[in-house]
């Protein structure tokens, strides 16, 4: 490992300011950072521990949306009883990643951040555009290990996917995020955290130097709205998904009045199925609607020849999630 300063501040300015600095980096649970810095990923000068300043509570505000604090630890958001109770989906994804160890640690602002799982980003002998770009991406070379990669193209240079489970589930849910920087608050769809990296694949959000994630916003719960997170995987536990999917659904007698379907494991980022929804809104909830929609959002998957099963799989695991929300 390089030898690096580090900081740890007392105030989110104090926090800000460190971390806007050229070369430095944010650290809050760690269990993505410093794997990467042990890998030679992450090269950072300067780490600013954000420990002493990130909200660590979850609170029902007074229009019955949630405010989740960036610093809240994955185990303790997975099983509040608000979010057991409201948003399911949510507690099944995080339940879904990592271990029991793990999640204990992990933050609710670092999971959002965490970096893709490709062989090719995280082994530095190797050619990666995205971490360091223009160097080529052996994935998407006849040969390559496009497995567990991207079916949806966001960019060119690069097939990775996200591997977060709960931004899955949050981008279902229509969540928020509060940043924070130069003393101002500011709210951002999480949908329009992740770039679409058509340009640039080593530029993952749109986060400006320094900012610093401090909540999650939930929407309120929706009366008589059901959800659910499927994560479908090599092995049965402490792996990443091929495909994953939340879904939300809410009924009008036979008729859905409305859905929500978020995609993991096939993008660069959470994949929300805004298409495959509006087929399936006001129409009557048969599986044969299901399939329909969701076959139709995925005519635009561009696979590779590894991952093209993720077609029938992504198809597959959302009408059967569908069905059982119904
Ligand atoms: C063996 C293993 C298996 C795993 N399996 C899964 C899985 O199946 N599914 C899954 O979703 N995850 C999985 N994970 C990933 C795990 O969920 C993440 O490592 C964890 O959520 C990251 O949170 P952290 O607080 O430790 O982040 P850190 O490692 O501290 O930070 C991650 C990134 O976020 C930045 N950052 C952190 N907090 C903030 C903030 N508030 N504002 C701005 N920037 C910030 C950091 O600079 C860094 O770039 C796995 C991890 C391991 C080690």
């Amino acid at each position: 490992m390089r030898p690096f300063e580090y900081f740890r501040p007392s105030s989110l300015a104090d926090a800000a300011q460190l971390g806007a600095v050229s070369g430095a980096k944010y650290i809050a649970g760690g269990t993505n950072l410093v794997d990467l810095m042990k890998l030679g990923v992450e090269q950072p000068d300067r780490v600013v521990d954000l420990r002493d300043v990130l909200e660590q509570e979850i609170q029902e505000l007074e229009d019955g949306s949630i405010r989740i604090g960036a610093g809240v630890r994955n185990t303790d958001l997975a099983s509040h009883p608000l979010i057991r109770r409201q948003y399911p989906a949510m507690s099944r994804a995080i339940v879904a990643g990592a271990s029991g160890q793990i999640r204990n640690v992990a933050t609710t602002g670092g999971n959002l951040l965490q970096r893709t799982r490709c062989v090719y980003f995280q082994d530095v002998s190797r050619p990666c555009n995205k971490r360091a770009p223009g160097t080529g991406c052996p994935a998407l070379e006849s040969g390559g290990l496009s497995r567990g990669l991207a079916i949806f193209r966001t960019s060119e240079e690069c097939i990775a996917t996200h591997p977060s489970d709960l931004a899955v589930a949050l981008v279902a849910f229509d969540a928020e995020l509060a940043l924070w920087r130069d003393g101002q608050e500011r709210r951002l769809p999480l949908e329009q955290l992740y770039t679409s990296q058509e340009s640039a694949p080593g530029r993952e959000t749109i986060l400006e130097p320094g900012e610093i994630i401090t909540a999650v916003h939930l929407p309120a719960p929706v009366d008589g709205r059901r959800s659910h997170y499927v994560k479908v995987r090599d092995r049965a536990s402490f792996a990443f998904s091929l495909v994953s999917v939340a879904a939300a659904v809410e009924l009008d007698g036979d008729t859905v009045r409305g859905v929500r379907i978020a995609l993991g494991g096939v993008a660069s980022r959470p994949w929300r199925a805004r298409s495959a929804e509006q087929a399936i809104q006001g129409a009557p909830a048969t599986s044969a609607n299901f399939s329909r929609a969701i076959r139709d959002e995925l005519t635009t998957a561009v696979p590779t020849a590894d991952n093209r099963f993720k077609l029938a799989l992504a198809h597959n695991l959302v009408v059967s999630t569908l069905e059982e929300l119904i």
